[in-house]
């Protein structure tokens, strides 16, 4: 049990400001945390959108778990028994304590606090508004004091994130996070706060939703008497409901990847030895070197002979085939994002995908390479790639699916089909998992690798070694009807460096390959 238990615990949300403070004048919170723990890496949750952001924090639970968006919660409030705040657990150990919500965006009060517990709640049109609202709850010396500033995100809509324009809001709510902390001053209750800033999601351009780097990164800084200073270790906005109830000693829900999935990062608290999981929701880079060029030093090609090679969509801004074979076409708007593994990555679901005629593998054995990002929490069937149509078991072809729980990799000769299927790893390192399925239709075998290592193999039956060519090679479509195209995939997914090799892998070729991306 930990020694230091707060008698007070506020956290400041700074909507829509992602970690640009870093660029701006911050004189304020630089004082605050000072000696305490910050960190600008902090992970918003995917989507980076408020209502899921803010709901993951008060509730613990990630986006695919609670289920709010900013629609519902302006409209519906929280009555659902399951979507239990920090306030109302707080409240069951403390029922008696003073606990207070302050938001510009009232949809959070509106939706996502319960109205059954004596939160209070207050509301403004404008951040400067909302300051007195804030102070004069402070003076009452709340248990819990939630705060939403909104005008930063509105200055990143207006002016684009990371402008002059935007870095000067947040020079301007800087100076209220200081005038809050003031106010915890002067109510005598300072020493005994744990006093939080996290904020939601930053933005990219005008907007945010997706999943760059400037959308993703947040900062997080925290300030109080047992703040173990330095860097925060990983975090996500989902860690703050962990955060206050540690704190403030309320009992710490156990870790339930599909509940309360919220943790105390390493590293914050001088006296909590807390394991921290790095799950699957927890998506970073691997790393932000660009592709190599596929016939260059590092490239591929240095590493494979080209003739093995069918295909290799590296997703960097374009659906090219940088091996020349295939010509791919983009149906809708599969969407190209920064930070793949190597470049960019691709982004499909609900947007969109790619489509070659051009691709074989005949009746020989072949192998399929791709990294994905498995932090989206699908809850449907998401077709990475395949030649044949998903739901229909028996049609021609293959297909390899990102599935909720595993992977699944399906082979059919218009007959019947086979299939091997793999469940993820609890943990995944960085985010992204590398999958590799080997198709020896010599040894009739099928293998999938996971990070390059052989997870399992299994048999072939004779009749699906055949020639299983159809006429689209189709990469990230929708879990429905690829022909018929009426229903695309609702989870957004992502993968990077799709590759097709025309042979059977070993464990020695999944090394080499592991080689080429330097991991
Ligand atoms: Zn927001």
């Amino acid at each position: 049990m930990q020694q230091t238990i707060y008698k007070y615990c506020a956290v400041i949300g700074m909507d829509g400001m992602g970690n640009f403070n870093r660029e701006a004048q911050t004189p304020r919170m630089d004082e605050i945390f000072k000696g305490g723990a910050v960190t600008y890496d902090a992970l918003s949750m995917d989507p980076t959108i408020s209502a899921e952001n803010w709901g993951a924090m008060l509730l613990g639970m990630a986006p695919a778990v609670h289920g709010l968006t900013n629609a519902y919660i302006s409209r519906y409030e929280n009555t659902n028994p399951k979507l239990v705040t920090v306030f109302r657990r707080l409240h069951d150990v403390y029922p008696d304590a003073y606990y207070a919500s302050v938001s510009h965006w009232n949809p959070i009060n509106h939706g996502i606090v319960e109205h059954d517990i004596g939160v209070d709640l207050a509301t403004a049109d404008n951040d400067e508004l909302l300051l007195p609202e804030i102070v004069k709850r402070v003076a009452k010396k709340p248990k819990f004091l939630f705060v939403q500033f909104d005008n930063i995100d509105g200055a990143g809509h207006h002016y684009g994130y990371g402008t002059p324009d935007h870095l000067a809001r947040i020079t301007r709510n800087d100076g209220l996070v200081g005038q809050v902390y003031d106010a915890y001053r002067d109510a005598g209750i300072l020493d005994e706060t744990l006093f939080l800033v996290i904020a939601d999601h930053g933005g990219n351009g005008h907007g945010h939703g997706g999943y760059t780097d400037g959308e993703k990164y947040v900062f997080f800084g925290a300030a109080g008497k047992s703040v173990k200073p330095g860097t925060v270790g990983t975090m996500a906005t989902v860690d703050i409901a962990a955060i206050v109830l540690y704190a403030l000693g309320a009992p710490l829900p156990a870790y339930d990847k599909k509940g309360f999935s919220s943790q105390v990062p390493e590293n914050l608290f001088t006296d909590c030895t807390l394991p921290y999981r790095v799950t699957v929701g927890a998506p970073s880079r691997v790393t932000t070197k660009p592709t190599p060029a596929i016939d260059g030093e590092g490239g591929l090609y240095r590493f494979f002979p080209q003739s093995e090679i069918k295909t290799a969509l590296f997703f960097d801004d374009d659906l090219c085939d940088a091996t020349g074979h295939c010509a791919y076409r983009a149906v809708n708007e599969p969407k190209f994002y920064t930070n793949g593994v190597y470049g960019s990555c691709g982004e499909f679901g609900t947007t969109g995908y790619a489509e070659t005629a051009d691709l074989r593998v005949g009746a020989g054995s072949f192998t399929l390479g791709v990294w994905l990002q498995a932090s989206a929490a699908v809850n449907t069937d998401c077709l990475i790639c395949a030649t044949k149509d998903w739901p229909r078991r028996s049609d021609k072809g293959f297909a390899l699916v990102q599935r909720p729980h595993n992977l699944r990799f399906l082979i059919a000769d218009g007959d019947d089909c086979d299939d091997c299927v793999a469940p993820w790893p609890d943990e995944i390192s960085g985010g992204w998992l590398h999958a590799l399925v080997s198709v020896d239709r010599a040894e009739k075998t099928m293998t999938i690798y996971f990070d390059f290592e052989r997870v399992g193999t299994w048999k072939l039956d004779d009749q699906y070694c055949g020639d299983i060519d159809t006429d689209a090679f189709v990469v990230g479509n929708d879990a429905g009807d690829r022909t018929a195209n009426t229903a695309l995939c609702p989870n957004l997914f992502r993968m990077d460096d799709l590759l097709v090799f025309g042979r059977a892998f070993t464990d020695a070729d999944a090394a080499k390959l592991k080689a080429y991306y330097g991991v």
